[in-house]
């Protein structure tokens, strides 16, 4: 028998893990059990995805820089990159703020589920908000001083800080390609082979993925609030869900089609097991790996873009964040009765592109950082408590968008640089099927 291809497995696990974390919930003897002895394989897989992370990011940039040999033809490519790239995040907030101020969410929260929100997530919400206080409170070129680790091991512990990790790969990269070639090549070498042998153990983690998310998505609904709060937030988790189906279902295979020429079906099949993976995760540093692949052998995307564009688009590029970000603080504005002008409108898209790019790839990040946006425009913190019993499904679904976004500017940026191919999936990947 035709074994099924990856996404459906994947699909199948979470479909199964929804159903099951359900009919345990219904009994607190159920729940227990989920959470004692199904939750920690869920936990496991996560850890595998980030453990691999840090590693996997050294290797595939030293080599694709390594591979590239002219500094050159980086900086152009970067330059395309994080032009795409805040292409891809502007548009993506536009059609946010589109959405919110059609459906305007905020004046369909009567006052009387405003109160009960605030007081049951008023104190859950606290945490995030004095975290995204500190994260507010700092100079204009903060963020630039960052990106410039002083210790290259305290940055990559706890897989603390990727982008100074990046800075640091780059670097070494190109001192690498400066240096006397034949003095070079054991280096790169070694890299080379590291490289590979990541690949294959992404390939052997990507064999547990059904199980990863059929554990995670069991913890989830046993672990979530009740369906009521969802209904008083149905309006405003439409909007973010619309909006976000339009970038996912719309602007990227669009721009995939019209820039590449390759098909809506080509586009999603390739990155399925992505997107999926983000959606149970809730994170783009953890689905990394699996998007690095994704887009190398399925959609064709030579190493040497996937190598430096993704690992950059998983730190900066978070089009579903941003796109949440400026929907949500229109909701929240909209909910406490703050009047916006449209020039609170353009202080949204600046500082949702500013947040998002800030906001770290792990779950519930792009919370946090709103407060930038909500503090811009004059909105008090503390309406972070309204969204808060809702934010766990939207951030699984805006993580989606934020890796496919990925995958779409490197097909994009591999086209305009040649370097678009036919998908390879045979070259690691004998482990699972998928005969794409
Ligand atoms: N969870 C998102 C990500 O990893 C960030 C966010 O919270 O919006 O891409």
């Amino acid at each position: 028998m035709k074994k099924l291809e990856l996404h459906w497995q994947i699909l199948i696990g979470m479909v199964a893990g929804v159903l099951l974390g359900y009919l345990l919930s219904l009994t607190s003897t159920g729940s227990q059990i989920v959470i004692d002895y199904i939750k920690p394989f869920g936990k496991i897989f996560i850890n595998l995805l980030k453990l691999i992370a840090i590693p996997l990011i050294i290797a595939s940039l030293i080599k694709g820089i390594t591979d590239l040999r002219d500094i050159s033809k980086l900086s152009t490519m970067g330059l395309k990159t994080i032009g795409l790239y805040l292409v891809t995040t502007i548009i993506a907030i536009v059609i946010g703020l589109t959405v919110v101020n059609v459906v305007n969410p905020g004046s369909k929260i009567s006052a009387e589920n405003r109160e009960n929100l605030m007081e049951d997530f008023g104190g859950n919400a606290a945490g995030k908000i004095q975290a995204a206080v500190s994260a507010k409170e700092r100079g204009p070129l903060d963020a630039l001083v960052d990106m410039v680790p002083s210790n290259i091991f305290e940055a990559a512990a706890g897989n603390g800080n990727m982008l100074q990790v990046i800075f640091f790969v780059i670097f070494f990269a190109i001192g690498l390609v400066l240096i006397d070639p034949k003095k070079g090549a054991p280096v790169k070498g070694f890299f080379d082979g590291l490289n590979e042998v990541i690949l294959k153990m992404i390939d052997l983690i990507m064999l547990a993925a059904p199980y990863g998310v059929f554990a995670l998505l069991a913890a989830l609904v046993v672990e979530s609030p009740g369906a009521d709060v969802f209904i008083s937030l149905l309006w405003y988790a439409f909007c973010v869900v619309l909006g976000l189906g339009l970038m996912i279902f719309g602007v990227y295979p669009l721009a995939v089609r019209v820039i590449t020429g390759k098909s809506y079906s080509y586009f999603f099949r390739g990155i399925a097991p992505a997107q999926l993976l983000a959606f149970s995760t809730s994170s783009s540093a953890a689905t990394l790996p699996v998007t690095m692949e994704r887009t190398e052998e399925h959609l064709g995307v030579d190493e040497e873009v996937t190598s430096f564009v993704l690992p950059i688009g998983a730190t900066i590029n978070m089009d579903g964040t941003s796109l949440y970000q400026a929907v949500a603080a229109v909701f929240i504005a909209g909910a406490l009765g703050v009047d916006l002008t449209l020039g609170d409108q353009l202080t949204i898209v600046m500082t949702a592109a500013l947040a998002s790019i800030g906001s770290a790839a792990v779950p519930g990040a792009g919370m946090v950082m709103l407060v930038i946006v909500l503090g811009a425009i004059g909105v008090p913190e503390a309406g972070l408590a309204l969204i808060f019993a809702v934010d766990r499904p939207l951030d699984m679904c805006r993580t989606a968008v934020n890796v496919t976004g990925d995958a779409a500017v490197a097909m994009i940026v591999a086209k305009m640089e040649g370097k678009l191919g036919e998908p390879n999936p045979k070259q690691w990947n004998d482990n699972y099927n998928t005969s794409n």
